[in-house]
């Protein structure tokens, strides 16, 4: 089942995110159903508050990027990153944030531990794309989105585009929620 997708300014956003604890047949389900609505928007990593839940819960699938092909989908359930080490910039974009890309400064090498798919507990280390799109969804559950560490200058120049996904008008291939859409339901 494909879940609309929160956008950026929705009370999501604001709500305090809780651990996953139940890890039954509708964890299952869910994390099924975040695949699908990651996959058919062409996202590879999807949080749980982007599906308006406030879940530890991630799903990442970096498959579809160019030399990544034999990668295996990941689930992310109560993420932690215990090291954090180097940096590199590079240009990231948010399915929650339609229509804005910038360069993103992240640790190269970052150490984490969380539970996977199987519901087993893993500790390992992530470099490269892993660690970026893993870092991305990590922010995302604690209520950050990529455009929160670009620079203030650049979030003032951002701020029109913003306002504009705060009232739905960017033109969205998938279905979303916007914080406009959120006040006339009200
Ligand atoms: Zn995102």
């Amino acid at each position: 089942m494909l879940l609309p997708i929160y956008l950026y300014g929705t009370q999501v956003w604001s709500r305090p995110v809780k651990k996953v604890t139940k890890f039954d047949d509708h964890l299952v389900g869910l994390i099924r159903d975040m695949f699908e609505t990651m996959h058919s928007a062409d996202g590879i990593g999807l949080a749980a508050t982007q599906v308006g839940l406030s879940m530890s819960l991630a799903v990442i699938d970096i498959s579809v990027m160019e030399d990544y092909a034999d990668e295996k989908p990941l689930v992310v359930i109560n993420p932690e990153i215990l090291e954090t080490s180097g940096e590199y910039v590079m240009e990231e974009g948010c399915l929650s944030v339609p229509g804005i890309r910038d360069d993103v400064t992240r640790a190269d090498a970052i150490k984490v531990r969380f539970t996977d798919g199987n519901f087993d507990r893993i500790e390992t280390e992530l470099t490269g794309m892993w660690a970026r799109v893993f870092q991305h969804e990590y922010d995302h559950l604690q209520l950050k989105f990529f455009v929160n560490r670009l620079s203030s200058v650049k979030r003032q120049l951002l701020k029109p585009k913003l306002s504009r996904i705060k009232r739905g008008e960017m033109k969205i291939k998938y279905t979303a929620v916007s914080a406009l859409d959120e006040k006339k339901l009200r």
